[in-house]
């Protein structure tokens, strides 16, 4: 049995009288990238936002390690720098160099050592093939490129899980191959990743595991190969011949 990263039990999350996440449960396991797909207003970005603290839950129970998450929780500083996050907008800061955007989180947040976090971030350029802007400004890049570097950025704090939400939603077509790449590259590499992507050919290509949600529960849960091929529900049928 692989090793669980995050267990999520008996999640549930309301927005004032609504309930959008009704009894959630998944496991995601060290090494494994797990596909969050379903209809917009589904849940997908609520329970996502959950597992960071962006948003706080109802009940239920969420383990990251060996750190047990209940509603109300108050860490969720030490928790979040071993879960990076990057999601449609790329919130780079626009008055700082791409290096400096890159170095704030480990240099002031983590209070590394400059020579060394710099070696490391130069190492992640290069990844992704930005060497070159390390002193370009956001407003020079392109939105591929930017978020291109949100990724780097999330990456640079050394996170053990990452969390992708609809990271191409907001790009121009041509701008998409570079970013599903790199996440491409951090699968091979073996990073644990929760993604959610309506890019299905991407998804396919790299889902361990994939939960099809739908107003706001797990509907079907299935290898990721096995649901593209044979999903087990009409719901998910329909869902994938829509998205074709
Ligand atoms: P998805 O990411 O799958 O499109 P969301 O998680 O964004 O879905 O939304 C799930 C449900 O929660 C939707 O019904 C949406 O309208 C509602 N919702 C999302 N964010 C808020 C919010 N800040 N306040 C109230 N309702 C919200
Ligand atoms: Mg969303």
């Amino acid at each position: 049995m692989a090793e669980k990263l995050l267990t999520v039990s008996h999640l549930v999350k309301n927005y004032g009288r609504q309930e959008v996440l009704h009894d959630i449960n998944f496991t995601v396991e060290k090494g494994s990238v797990t596909v969050l797909l379903g209809p917009s207003g589904s849940g997908k970005s609520t329970t996502i936002r959950c597992l960071n603290g962006l948003e706080d839950f109802h009940s239920g129970e969420i383990q990251f390690k060996d750190q047990v998450i209940k509603p109300g929780f108050k860490k969720w500083q030490s928790v979040r720098q071993d879960i990076g996050m990057v999601f449609q907008s790329y919130d780079l800061f626009p008055n700082r160099t791409v290096i400096d955007n890159i170095l704030l989180g480990p240099l002031k947040v983590q209070k590394r050592s400059k020579d060394e976090a710099l070696a490391q971030a130069r190492h992640l350029l290069k990844e992704v093939q930005l060497s070159d802007y390390e002193n370009a400004y956001p407003r020079q890049l392109s939105g591929g490129q930017k978020q291109r570097i949100a990724i780097v950025r999330a990456l640079a704090l050394n996170p053990e899980f990452m969390l992708f939400d609809e990271v191409t939603a907001s790009l121009d077509p041509e701008m998409v191959r570079g970013v599903l790449e790199v996440i491409e590259g951090l699968a091979r590499q073996k990073m644990t990743m929760l993604v959610v992507t309506h890019e299905m050919n991407f998804a396919k290509q790299i889902a361990d595991k994939v939960l099809f949600l739908e107003n706001g529960k797990i509907v079907e849960e299935s290898a990721g190969h096995e649901f593209f091929d044979h999903p087990k529900t009409q719901r998910a049928q329909e869902f994938l011949n829509s998205m074709d």
